[in-house]
């Protein structure tokens, strides 16, 4: 084991790993390495349809709304691969998810401190304030070559998140991977490398209703109407409803709203976060309305386009059926059943944060929440030293800055300043116009007594 001993040790380069791992590089009093178990970045490959946006504005890069003159930003990636002044006269703040990508690849390929193929499996306390990070180093195919380890000061957890399938859904998938003949059923995350199957199963049915549901019921039902290949979509919400988009609501994204949320019990936080859905987990507006143009279109002249799209309905079961696959579906206000059948299922049923159990040897070192969650604090330290940090998945302790790509840079220059115990970055503390909470000032006396309490 080499004494070396870092300042950082970064697990996951995602986006959000990336753009620590960018911040960190010019920084001469930070000696960084990130670490991933991956073969080289790859931002959602499933999902990198031909003509998908990223559903925020180029500014949300890795770097620019921390350092506007890094030399990894988004502007710098098309002005060095000849695509500025396209991109100029494109007009649009949005770029092409596979252009996100290509820009995360071309900041990570010039980083010298990224590793691949190394999978972190655990953290632990090395003596002398250190921590050891153990990584098992991994070949073609993922076969385990060996391990390393690494002294640190600091370490940055950037997991992220993993798809995730309802119990019924996950069951059908296990059946469908060890016996093709029964019908695919595959989670979105894979879509790309299962189209080909599920246009050829001649019955798809897509469960979910987030952007990425939108997104594969786009693109199948288009070529499916030109093969006769029925798509139908079946959702719980109560409707197709559209991600929110207006500045009032986006200014939620903010240190200080993530301190009104932090101020709340974990109860109230439950709740808020199930309500503030239509924040990140809706569909673009467009893309709703382009769904209802393709429908229109693909129908003119009488023709039947051969789908079903359903809402306030759950699927409750899924069984392998003569021809495939049966789901009982239930109408959520009818609360009435039927049978559904289909050939093969596009789950678009989410993602979920990846285990932390790397950190488990750490023990109790670590804040958790009241359900045994790691709770990191406001600057994301997760342990009262501030030298484990957690980045990208602390939505129940941050709320809706958690998932999102535009505040990745802010959250990266709060761990920059504990690993360099000064602000290389500065980070804005207000960004909102509007207030949240109560404004400071004298208490109004409590409001609440009644009328009667006071004369009583
Ligand atoms: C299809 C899709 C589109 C999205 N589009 C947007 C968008 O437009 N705008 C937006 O704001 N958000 C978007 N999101 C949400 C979010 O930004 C992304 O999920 C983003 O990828 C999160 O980045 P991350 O770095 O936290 O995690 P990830 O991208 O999941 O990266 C985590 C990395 O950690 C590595 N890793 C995990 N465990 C280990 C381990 N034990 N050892 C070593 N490495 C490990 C993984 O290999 C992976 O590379 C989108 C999400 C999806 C699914």
């Amino acid at each position: 084991m080499s004494a070396h001993v870092h300042d950082l040790v970064g697990i996951g380069i995602g986006p959000f790993g990336l753009g620590l791992a960018a911040l960190a590089d010019p920084l001469d009093d930070v000696d960084a390495v990130f670490l991933d178990q991956r073969d080289g970045f790859a931002w959602h490959p499933g999902m990198m349809l031909e003509g998908a946006t990223i559903q925020v504005p180029f500014l949300a890069d890795l770097v620019t709304m921390a350092d506007p003159t890094s030399p990894y930003s988004f502007l710098s990636f098309l002005k060095d691969t000849g695509r500025l002044y396209s991109f100029y006269i494109r007009e649009s703040f949005t770029p092409l998810r596979s252009e996100y990508d290509d820009y995360c690849r071309w900041v990570a390929a010039q980083l010298g401190t990224l590793r691949w193929r190394r999978r972190v499996v655990a953290v632990q306390e090395a003596g002398s304030g250190l921590l050891r990070v153990r990584a098992e180093v991994l070949g073609d195919g993922g076969a385990v070559l060996g391990t390393e380890e690494h002294l640190t000061r600091h370490v940055a957890v950037s997991v992220g998140t993993a798809p995730t399938m309802p119990p019924a859904l996950s069951a059908a998938a296990r059946t469908a991977a060890a016996d093709p003949s029964a019908g695919p059923v595959v989670h979105s995350g894979d879509y790309l490398a299962a189209r080909e199957s599920l246009l050829e199963s001649g019955a798809v049915t897509i469960v979910g209703s987030g952007q990425s549901a939108a997104e594969v019921y786009r693109d199948l039902i288009e070529e499916g109407s030109r093969r006769g290949t029925r798509v139908d979509w079946v959702t719980r919400s109560p409707r197709f409803f559209p991600m929110e988009y207006t500045k009032l609501s986006l200014e939620m994204t903010s240190p200080e709203y993530t301190d009104l949320f932090r101020s709340l019990s974990t109860e109230r936080r439950e709740a808020l976060s199930r309500s503030q859905r239509a924040l990140h987990k809706g569909i673009s507006g467009d893309l709703v309305d382009d769904i209802h143009e393709t429908l229109y279109r693909l129908s003119a002249g009488g023709r039947e386009v051969p789908t079903t799209l359903l809402t306030e309905t759950a699927v409750e079961g899924v069984r392998r059926a003569e021809d495939g696959w049966a789901l009982t579906l239930r109408h959520g206000q009818l609360g009435t059943s039927a049978v559904h059948r289909t050939r093969a299922i596009l789950a678009a049923t989410g993602y979920a944060p990846r285990s932390l159990d790397l950190l488990d040897p750490l023990g109790d070192r670590l804040r958790r929440d009241e359900q045994g969650r790691p709770a990191p604090d406001r600057d994301y330290a997760l342990d009262t030293a501030g030298q484990v940090h957690l980045l990208g998945t602390e939505e129940h302790t941050h709320g809706v800055t958690a998932p999102d790509l535009g505040f990745g840079p802010w959250r990266a220059s709060r761990v920059l300043a504990q690993v360099t115990g000064r602000e290389p970055y500065r980070c804005e503390q207000r960004i909102a116009f509007q207030t949240f909470g109560l404004p400071d000032g004298d208490q109004a006396p409590a409001a609440h007594r009644t009328l009667q309490e006071d004369l009583a």
